[in-house]
């Protein structure tokens, strides 16, 4: 157990990537703050099991990432109930296809301020304290689309390519404080949010669910299979040992060999 006596916050934690991290972490040891939208007594379950399975604490933050000023009080939630934030998860996202001329400006501006602005405001509180005690992890899940593009998906790309310098960034300025920022980046993950950008991508592209499937989803991916959601938690808890304190700054791929084409 490599995380014990410590915090994780983890954003966007109710489903998929989230949620895989947040037990992850707390198999460690670790107390978590989860956070994200469902149905409360969805959340609920998940809270409960979390500290039910692997004996730890776990608490629930319902701050929209979009807002700044909720994001202060999550960060704030997780330093008043359990005295540190130590890992720090950027990992709240969501998806639009559509193509640019037809992009909602108002969905253009949802993906920036979630999948990009909320990890510059999550790292503004939490560095202070992690500074203080010259530890922490920040991982931020950014995508194959960090790296490379799709067409349709401007603003997720954009976004994506973002939180990638800004991992960079952040690992310069902290790295001598004994903080390690990085990103992971997988391809196709199979989680809700790659299920719901199915139907938006049979509309853009006139095709039926299982050309979607098979020749856009796994099209990209050679090894021709979905990563696992335990999988990107795994590497995120090895990024939190001490074998990885000399990574920082990297953006590490988990996506089947997609962008080594
Ligand atoms: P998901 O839809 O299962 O989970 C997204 C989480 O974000 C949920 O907990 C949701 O409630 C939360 N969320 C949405 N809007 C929010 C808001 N305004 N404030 C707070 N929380 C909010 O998706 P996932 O596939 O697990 O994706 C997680 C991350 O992984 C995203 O950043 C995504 O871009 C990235 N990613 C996913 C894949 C994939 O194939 N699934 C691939 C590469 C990267």
């Amino acid at each position: 157990m490599i995380l014990t006596s410590k915090t994780a916050i983890v954003t966007g934690s109710t489903s998929g990537i989230g949620l895989a991290y947040a037990r992850a972490f707390a198999r460690e040891g670790a107390n978590v703050v989860i956070n994200g939208f469902g149905k409360p007594e969805d959340i609920e379950k998940e809270r409960a099991g979390i500290e039910a399975d692997f004996g730890v604490k776990a608490v629930y933050s319902p701050a929209d990432l979009t807002k700044p000023g909720e994001i202060e009080g999550l960060i704030r939630l997780g330093e008043e109930t359990f005295g540190t934030v130590d890992v720090l998860v950027n990992n709240a996202g969501v998806q639009y296809v559509s193509p640019i001329e037809d992009f909602p400006p108002e969905k253009w501006e949802q993906i920036i301020a979630l999948n990009l602005s909320s990890a510059f405001y999550t790292m503004r509180y939490a560095i202070p304290g992690m500074k203080a005690r010259k530890w922490g992890r920040i991982i931020n899940t950014a995508s194959a689309h960090s790296l490379v593009a799709s067409p349709f998906k401007s603003a997720y790309v954009s976004a994506k390519h973002g939180i990638a310098g800004l991992t960079k960034t952040a690992a310069l300025e902290l790295a001598t404080h004994g903080i390690t920022v990085n990103c992971i980046s997988p391809g196709y993950v199979w989680t809700p949010l790659v299920e719901a950008q199915i139907p938006d991508t049979m509309k853009a592209r006139g095709l039926t669910k299982e050309q979607v499937m098979n020749d856009v989803l796994l099209a990209a991916q050679p090894t021709k299979e979905f990563v696992t959601v335990e999988q990107v938690a795994a590497l995120a808890v090895f990024l939190c040992s001490d074998h990885a304190s000399q990574i920082t700054g990297a953006n590490i791929p988990m996506d089947g060999g997609w962008t080594a084409q």
